[in-house]
């Protein structure tokens, strides 16, 4: 029987997954097939229910469904349950297993494809969304310094704060204060501000030229922050396409107990980068 894994979202027809992990399953010789259902909030969890009857292994979970996605599950990993939403399951006997490879794909991108040591880093988190809540731990377990989130919605960040339970080291801010923070080592942009075109008003004094400055977002939904990055004088500045790519192979790695190489595909994917919807 061929292996059957499907990414979920809505809208999903963007999702660059089904060629990433098509990009794997050849590398590895693999027979699998990968498809996007795109399924509104409503019907998502009869159309999970039907693709498990149908023998689906695995799945991938893109917006709006993450949080949906975990309620659903039997079982999960403690990365997920840190997360509050998963992106990545796994069927089991008795039911679907939650994880969420966002965090290990996002430390993996700039430690191993950028070769950057995150630690001591005294960072900047925007954004408390589901992708905020999926790489903060992870960013915490790659040992940077003192976190400090901001929100456009404030209760959201102290939400993140509070699910993280490291009080003396993780900080919550309002926006308007982000002038007073000094300056930062690490900046995440966590936010979906680029993807649906809105403003976000950034002090540029936050930024030295040794500032790391990472939008989570790739193509031209990252283009705003990263240009206000660098011309606040960063010359570090990284989208999330490599992180894409690292988290897609930390679920290939969850379903088949490989992990591809992925510089191939992100060269391939990065060579036209800014032509990307974004997405994850
Ligand atoms: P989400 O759960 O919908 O959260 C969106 C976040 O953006 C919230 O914190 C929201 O603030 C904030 N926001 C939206 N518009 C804003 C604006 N104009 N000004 C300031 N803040 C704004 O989305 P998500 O899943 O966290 O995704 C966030 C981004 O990460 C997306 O662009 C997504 O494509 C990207 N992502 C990339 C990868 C990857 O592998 N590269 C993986 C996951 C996500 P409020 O709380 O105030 O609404």
């Amino acid at each position: 029987m061929t292996l059957r894994y499907a990414v979920f979202g809505h809208p999903v027809a963007h999702s660059l997954s089904p060629r990433i992990h098509a990009a794997f399953a050849r590398q590895q010789n693999l027979a699998m097939t990968y498809e996007a259902i795109d399924a509104g909030p409503e019907d998502f969890a009869k159309a999970l229910a039907a693709f498990a009857a149908a023998g689906g292994q695995g799945a991938n979970i893109t917006l709006p469904h993450k949080q949906a996605a975990l309620a659903l599950c039997t079982s999960s990993s403690e990365r997920a349950q840190r997360a509050g939403v998963a992106n990545t399951l796994v069927r089991r006997e008795g039911g679907w297993h939650g994880d969420n490879t966002d965090g290990i794909g996002l430390v993996r991108d700039l430690s191993e494809r950028h070769a950057l040591d995150l630690r001591e880093r005294r960072t900047l988190l925007l954004g408390a969304g589901g992708a905020a809540h999926g790489v903060a731990p992870a960013l915490i377990d790659a040992g940077i310094g003192e976190l400090f989130i901001v929100n456009r919605t404030p209760d959201r960040a102290d939400a993140l704060a509070d699910a993280i339970g490291e009080p003396g080291r993780v900080h919550t801010r309002y926006w308007d204060d982000l002038g007073n923070l000094g300056t930062f080592d690490f900046i995440v942009n966590a936010t979906s501000a680029g993807r649906e075109q809105g403003e976000m008003s950034l002090p540029m004094a936050m930024i030295t030229s040794r500032t790391l400055a990472v939008d989570l977002s790739y193509g031209e939904a990252a283009i705003p922050f990263l240009a206000w990055a660098r011309s606040a004088g960063c010359t570090q500045a990284i989208d999330g396409l490599g992180m894409l790519v690292e988290q897609a192979a930390e679920s290939f790695n969850l379903w088949h107990g490989m992990r591809p190489d992925t510089a191939e595909i992100y060269a391939e994917l990065s060579g036209r980068a800014v032509a990307l919807a974004t997405g994850d």
